[in-house]
């Protein structure tokens, strides 16, 4: 795959084949870190979106009707092969997103192969349930059958990791798929797709249409052969997939936006405290949906810990992401970044302190790269919990630092948010940690650590973070219906 080519020109991937682009425009897709364009993406439509559909549906009954080990092994196959390509991934995520290519081959694409190899291994052991009652006389036991055609949409921040997490279990439940990748960030997906074509895997099975969320993801979501959506983004289209859904009483995983709280008591360890603040707040440029943008610091460490925090985040080294040494590339897009400015800007213009970072791109970036879309990892102090940059979700690498005096205090201000994705607690007080675990309305939470993920468990968001979850158990339910049948003895 031609990965260092001057310009991709991507294409559909339709019942097992790239399809030309006849007739269709192109979305520029940017490379973050220089700000040129670097791969043009098909503007689809709904005919595209048609065929796909029709591709997959004709493909599930055979696909739904092979074992779980058989299509588990085509997914084996697939992570194997991926896993030779890592490297390959890994620069084109990082040219896609901005991201260090480090964080790439050490994250993103890790993770889409595990994503592969866990469900390939999760729904050989996904066993279904009977019981005999003996009252009624009857034996109940329950069939459960993959739902149909998969429509599956991703943002752009994992792009790889986060899709695949959709793709992997669809496929070992016996669904078949239509996918659509952010526009902003479709190259691995379209990569994948080779994968794909290597690995062997019956044409149909997975159908891939590139574009605009507002074509053709919501033709997706409005298709009637499409019974599931299982959608990873904001929580303003996650709403809006919602309403259009409705009408055709989809099935739906929304994995929604994040505000999320980190809480750090007088008797945590330090040591242990500030790098995993820094990473929790800055990590993949602090475009992680379950980064920390609200640290609660206890009254008794508060001044130490900002000062430790402040030194720490200075030394977290912005910078092109093909360097090795950088720990944050640049952010999406230029949009993106003068909206993560401005909440900068308007905290100052309120009263807030910056006490590191701010709105400029740091003056290191060289000449070659200053078009990018930089900006360095920010602290602010000094702002009330009603304020925009402690209310709304940045996603970027902004975090506040608040002080706080008790249990009660921390819990009812973490909690006071409109979403609820996750949280961190740091502290040595096990009694407490599993007190706050309870309140905290979150879908995870994370006691002296940050996103250590062991898939078994579920993972999603509560209020406005999402509705459903994804994991083991929780994935292949979801791509499965369950029917309950009763024999009379
Ligand atoms: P986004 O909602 O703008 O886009 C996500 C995807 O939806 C893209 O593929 C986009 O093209 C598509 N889309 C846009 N409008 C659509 C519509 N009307 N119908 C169907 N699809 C549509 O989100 P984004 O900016 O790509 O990603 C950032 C957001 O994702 C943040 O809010 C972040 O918190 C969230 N996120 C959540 C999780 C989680 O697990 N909860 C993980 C990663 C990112």
């Amino acid at each position: 795959m031609p990965v260092e080519s001057s310009m991709l020109i991507l294409e559909n991937f339709i019942r097992g084949s790239f399809v030309p682009n006849e007739g269709l425009g192109f979305i520029d897709s940017y490379d973050p870190s220089t700000g040129e364009v670097w791969a043009k993406v098909p503007d689809s439509g709904e005919v595209e979106v048609d065929r796909a559909v029709l591709a997959a549906n004709n493909e599930f009954p055979r696909w739904s009707s092979k074992s779980p080990q058989e299509r588990a092994s085509y997914l084996t196959k697939i992570a194997d092969l991926l896993e030779e390509r890592l490297e390959d991934f890994a620069i084109a995520e990082s040219r896609d997103s901005g991201k260090p290519v480090a964080l790439a081959k050490a994250l993103d694409i890790p993770r889409a192969i595990h994503n592969f190899r866990f469900f390939a291994s999760a729904v050989q052991h996904y066993l279904s349930t009977s019981s005999y009652n003996e009252q009624l006389g009857a034996l109940n036991y329950v069939h459960r059958s993959p739902v149909g055609v998969a429509g599956l949409i991703s943002p752009w921040n994992l792009p790889l990791y986060l899709l695949t997490f959709k793709i992997a279990p669809a496929l070992a439940a016996g669904c078949t798929v239509v996918a659509k990748p952010s526009e902003m960030t479709s190259v691995t997906t379209w990569m994948l797709c080779k994968v794909f074509q290597d690995a062997g895997l019956p044409a149909g099975v997975v159908n891939v249409v590139f574009g605009y969320g507002w074509k053709v993801g919501e033709a997706l979501v409005k298709h009637p052969d499409v019974p599931l959506i299982s959608f990873t983004g904001s929580t303003a289209v996650g709403q809006r997939i919602g309403q259009v859904s409705a009408p055709h009483c989809k099935k739906l995983s929304l994995e929604l936006g994040g505000k999320n709280a980190a809480i750090i008591f007088d008797d945590a360890d330090l040591d242990k405290v500030i790098p995993g603040c820094v990473k929790s707040s800055f990590l993949n440029q602090g475009e992680v949906c379950l980064c920390s943008s609200r640290i609660f610091v206890q009254r008794g460490i508060y001044d130490e810990f900002l000062q430790r925090f402040r030194e720490a985040t200075k030394q977290y080294k912005v910078g092109v992401p093909t360097d090795a040494s950088v720990n944050m590339g640049a952010l999406i897009s230029e949009q993106h970044r003068d909206k993560v400015r401005g909440f900068v800007m308007l905290a100052e213009s309120e009263g807030a302190v910056i006490e590191c970072g701010g709105a400029e791109t740091p003056d290191h970036i060289p000449e070659s790269h200053r078009n990018g879309y930089y900006l360095p990892p920010t602290i602010i102090t000094n702002v009330s919990d009603t304020s925009s940059c402690m209310q709304d979700e940045i996603f970027g690498p902004v975090t506040c630092v608040v002080p706080f005096c008790d249990e009660e205090e921390a819990i009812a201000r973490a909690n006071n948010v409109k979403y609820g994705l996750c949280a961190v607690v740091w502290t040595r007080d096990l009694s407490r940690t599993h007190r706050l675990a309870q309140r905290l309305q979150v879908g995870t939470v994370w006691a002296n650590c940050w996103l250590l993920r062991d898939l078994n468990m579920p993972f999603g968001g509560s209020k406005a973070s999402g509705v459903g979850r994804e994991g083991a158990k929780e994935s292949l339910d979801f791509f499965t219906e369950s029917r309950t049948i009763c024999v009379k003895m």
